[in-house]
């Protein structure tokens, strides 16, 4: 844990005790402040109350006594309005702040020069986040690894000047911190999500943004307008950058020629490593992502030999286009993570011959932008509520069947896929949320998974 000291004999105000908001409590605590902390869920309080948490409702209290207002990043600050403890905390003259705020201002008290990476980016985050810290972590430096990706910030050790800080951030996140100023600030991308919290895309960039424009290094990927000219306005502002992309770069930074990873320092180029045949790391997002790692870890001194290995056995993120075994040479993938149109074109344009197992609660526009990919589709098994919609836009061009359920698709696919015998890929990549059938989109992939290693002749990956 990192106890935060710097609200000593202070009574701050809290609300959202989910795994974040309780270990930010515990956090405060630790550090000597009086922490008040409310959520809507009495589950949550009663949780935290047995944890030593004192628990109030905001809404009764005296908000002349906070000194600070600690908000949960799920909680809108702003859009579609803002919370009612927004509210008070506003009308009150009270700060909002959030957990990573409160690391930082423990950095600046304790280790002002303890390496910090921030990364954040539309998509890509976590992927990026923790391929960093595996290569880092395989090159024997002391890693802390957390944020918006496993552990909550304050439950990760303190800062250092030896030990090395990845950490995720999400745009609620950033909003929430406004001292945030990283070592190294790794922006990825920017395409529109989550616009109904932000406002407009103008504000939702120009708050991933302020990630970056107080870096002591800024890493951005330049594959989009608006991330390009973040990395314009930087620059001008004199912050130290390196782009990040999979097109050709001549300026400082590191790009992905195809699966070659080129490091640029002014007038020279070299190859850093080269990704083929790395499962983790399959398709053009990936690069971009392994690119941007290769930039962080070269900025921090890790050896170019250590970087190729670190990416070597990088294990990957469960869910995320996450290989599970073969029969043969049938491949089997989870792509379960990949709940919109938008993630499961990355897995589509990454495999050929697919037997592609998709469904569930349908997103807006359905899987209507993937028909380019349609051609590489051996067969579609449709589950979930979407199975209607998604055979008609499927049509003539795409063999299909109406599966019902994962456990059906499975075994249909694993048997037609056995069939083409060479390079056939059985991929979960289901472009809908799971709710229909399944909790959320772990639980789909875990069910995935299981179904997968169930098969006979399996040979599982990691089992
Ligand atoms: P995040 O943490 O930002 O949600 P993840 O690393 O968990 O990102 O990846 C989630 C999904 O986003 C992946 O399954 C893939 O479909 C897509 N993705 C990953 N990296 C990128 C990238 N660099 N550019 C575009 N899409 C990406």
């Amino acid at each position: 844990m990192t106890p935060v000291t710097s609200f000593i004999g202070k009574t701050v105000a809290l609300f959202g005790l989910g795994g974040s908001g309780l270990a930010t409590a515990l956090a405060l605590k630790e550090g000597g402040a009086r922490v008040i902390a409310c959520d809507d869920n009495p589950a949550k309080m009663a949780e935290a109350g047995a944890k030593g948490i004192e628990t109030a409702d905001l809404r009764q209290a005296d908000w002349s006594q906070f000194s600070s207002f600690i908000l949960s990043p799920g909680v809108p600050l702003t859009h579609p309005e803002p919370h009612w403890s927004a509210k008070l905390a506003r009308e009150a003259g009270v700060e909002i702040i959030g957990d990573i705020e409160l690391f930082c201002r423990e950095r600046a008290k304790i280790a002002p020069n303890a390496p910090f990476v921030a990364i954040t980016g539309t998509n890509g985050k976590s992927t990026t986040t923790a391929l960093i810290a595996h290569i880092l972590c395989e090159a024997g430096r002391d890693v802390q690894m957390g944020g918006n990706i496993g552990t909550a910030i304050l439950s990760l050790e303190p800062p250092s000047d030896r030990r090395i800080h990845v950490v995720e951030c999400s745009s609620f996140q950033i909003d929430l911190a406004p001292s945030l100023a990283p070592t190294i600030g790794v922006h990825l991308n920017l395409s529109p999500d989550h616009i109904d919290r932000h406002g407009t895309m103008e504000l939702y960039a120009a708050i991933k943004e302020r990630l970056v424009a107080r870096a002591g290094l800024a890493v951005i990927g330049v594959d989009d307008p608006m991330s390009r000219a973040i990395a314009e306005r930087c620059e001008a502002q004199g912050v130290n950058v390196a782009r990040v992309s999979v097109e050709p770069l001549h300026v400082k930074g590191v790009f992905a020629d195809g699966e070659t990873l080129v490091g640029v320092t002014g007038d020279d180029a070299a190859s850093v490593a080269n990704l083929s045949g790395i499962g983790s790391l399959r398709g053009a997002h990936n690069a971009q992502n392994a690119a941007a790692a290769v930039a962080i870890a070269l900025a921090l001194n890790v050896s170019p030999d250590e970087i190729r290995s670190g990416l070597h056995t990088f294990p990957g993120l469960p869910h995320r286009m996450e290989e599970v075994g073969r029969i043969g040479d049938a491949l089997f993938i989870n792509d379960s993570k990949a709940t919109n149109a938008d993630s499961t074109e990355k897995a589509l344009k990454s495999f050929d011959d697919i037997f592609w197992i998709l469904g569930g609660k349908a997103k807006e526009g359905g899987i209507e932008p993937l028909k380019e990919y349609f051609p590489k589709i051996r067969k579609a098994y449709l589950i979930g509520a979407a199975s209607d919609e998604f055979a008609k836009t499927l049509g003539s061009d795409v063999p299909h069947v109406h599966c019902g359920t994962l456990d059906k698709a499975v075994e249909q696919a694993a048997s037609d896929a056995q069939t083409l015998g060479a390079h056939a890929v059985v991929l979960l990549s289901p472009a809908c949320a799971s709710y229909d059938q399944f909790p959320n989109y772990e639980v789909r992939g875990n069910h995935f998974r299981d179904l997968v290693r169930a098969l006979p002749g399996i040979e599982a990956k990691g089992a």
